[in-house]
């Protein structure tokens, strides 16, 4: 028997937000006393008022995370008694899954049936996996001289900043949380101003699993009040940052100007899907491009909204695409069935309306889409929408971070890898070809921190996710993020 669906209207109705930090295990009042408005993008109404940190939040978060890891009530816990609680902590995040998933929709405007069965899970299993991890890792002893021994070890850093964006609030913030607490730091977390709900939550759900206090902690408001506060901060050992190229170029200013912290960037993309004219299966691959491209509204850094088609096939794999989007049918997003739900906020949707304006200003042919909709709804809706472009359009090379896609042409391979890289983003890219040696020499030359052959999106905890070029410099995931957060420590032994 199925389970019956729940009303998430009705739940929503009924929920609680608390939008006060928590800070030192505990929630707090802001030390300003001043609040923003959370507001729903799917209706355009306030869910409730969240407090807007500022500088003495920030100061009074990382003094509270360097008093926990000084006195190693975490730091020094044996790796086996780290993986217990953070276990419990993912354990913990499945249980509370739907009062989860509605903060992330209600929040942040994606389907709720992605927010169940995508984001909070993941955020979970990041949780876990990185639990599981840490007591299988092993310290090295270099090979030197016969008169010493020379250890190489890596420790804990001391206090990350954590500053994420609001397209995957909790799987990015868990993309921080799992390798910085795994290895033993402490953690002061600032979600995004458009969606900081589920992070707090994360944070309590945290401490009840048996994280110490002081350990992790969230301070939500504004990224040029509290975000600047933390990446300036001289107790800040490093930031882990996932946002725009724009804010991370600030990122490096911050550290320059204060204690030279290291700063980890995950930032834009415009992942670029090549089509060969020797690939079998077109119909795949179109099916591909659009959900990619259209899940979570197109706001996912590694969208693949620049498509590139041979000539020879432009024509028909154009309209493949062009009749794949309308099936992505925009809808109440705590609708079960809806696939497509809203951009995050008013803003977002002025972006993107102004991207879809310049196009066709610019000369772009609209296959699909391109329209506002459920505006009666008071939310930020916008059809999934597929141009034809011309590479140098401002479309086809700046991230728009919506539901837009911009597909060209292209005469041979060494057209399509030039247009391809000619990009200052280097996030992922997609071949698509039938041929081993095409795929793996274009595999090869394009500029980018993940290519798939033949598929998009496939995803595991086991893989680095990070890009080339302004795409960033940091990886998160796999034992590899492990990296970011931990000093590596040489002791030399006279033997
Ligand atoms: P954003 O850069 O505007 O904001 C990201 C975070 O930085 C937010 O918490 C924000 O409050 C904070 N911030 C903003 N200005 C700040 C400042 N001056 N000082 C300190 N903090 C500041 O990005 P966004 O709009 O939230 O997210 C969208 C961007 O994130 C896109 O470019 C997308 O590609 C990127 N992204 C990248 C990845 C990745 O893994 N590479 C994943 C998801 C999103």
């Amino acid at each position: 028997m199925s389970k019956p669906s729940i009303n998430w209207h009705e739940r929503a109705a009924v929920l609680k937000i608390d939008g006060r930090p928590l800070i030192g295990g505990r929630r707090v009042e802001g030390l300003s006393g001043e609040q923003f408005d959370c507001i729903s993008p799917i209706n355009g109404k306030s869910l409730g008022s969240v407090t807007r940190g500022q500088a003495a939040d920030i100061d009074a978060a990382v003094a509270s995370a360097r008093a926990a890891f000084d006195d190693g009530r975490w730091a020094r816990k044996p790796p086996a008694s780290r993986k217990r609680v953070l276990l419990k902590f993912a354990e913990l995040i499945l249980a509370a899954k739907e009062e989860l998933a509605l903060l992330e929709t209600l929040d942040m405007g994606k389907p709720i049936q992605y927010s169940l069965s995508v984001d909070v899970p993941a955020a979970a299993r990041c949780i876990a996996w990185y639990a599981e991890a840490v007591d299988k890792i092993y310290d090295e002893i270099a090979p030197t001289g016969p008169n010493a021994l020379a250890l190489i070890q890596r420790e804990a850093m001391g206090v990350i900043g954590a500053i994420v964006p609001w397209n995957y609030p909790m799987i990015m913030s868990a993309w921080k949380l799992g390798p910085a607490l795994a290895a033993g730091n402490s953690v002061v977390l600032k979600p995004s101003e458009k969606s900081p709900l589920t992070a707090l939550r994360l944070a309590e759900l945290a401490l009840q699993a048996g994280l110490p206090e002081g350990v992790f902690n969230v301070v939500p408001g504004f990224g040029h009040e509290a975000g600047e506060a933390l990446a300036l901060h001289r107790d800040v050992d490093a930031i882990g940052f996932t946002g725009s190229t724009r804010v991370g170029r600030k990122m490096l200013e911050y550290a320059g100007r204060s204690n030279l912290k290291r700063v980890y960037n995950e930032l834009g993309g415009k992942s670029a899907f090549l089509v060969f004219p020797d690939f079998d299966d077109l119909k795949r691959a179109a099916q591909t491009v659009a959900g990619s491209m259209f899940f979570n509204q197109g706001e996912s850094c590694n969208a693949p909204s620049r498509v590139l088609v041979h000539a020879d096939i432009a024509d028909e794999f154009m309209a493949m695409v062009a009749a794949e989007a309308p099936k992505y049918t925009v809808g109440d997003p705590l609708d079960e069935a809806t696939v497509m739900g809203a951009l995050v906020d008013e803003g977002q949707l002025r972006t993107v309306m102004g991207y879809i304006e310049s196009g066709v200003a610019d000369g772009a042919r609209v296959l699909a889409g391109a329209k506002q909709t459920r505006q009666a709804s008071g939310g930020y809706f916008v059809e999934p929408t597929v141009f034809e472009a011309q590479p140098q359009m401002k479309i086809a090379r700046e991230e728009i971070f919506g539901p837009v896609m911009s597909m060209m042409r292209f005469k041979d391979e060494a057209d399509a890898v030039a247009i391809a890289n000619d990009s200052p983003y280097g996030l992922q890219a997609s071949v698509w070809s039938s041929h081993i040696d095409r795929a793996h020499r274009v595999a090869r030359a394009l500029r980018a921190g993940t290519v798939h052959v033949n598929q998009y999106d496939e995803d595991d905890m086991t893989v680095p996710f990070g890009g080339y070029k302004q795409s960033g410099n940091g990886r998160d995931k796999s034992l590899h993020a492990f990296d970011k957060y931990t000093e590596l420590k040489t002791t030399w032994l006279r033997i």
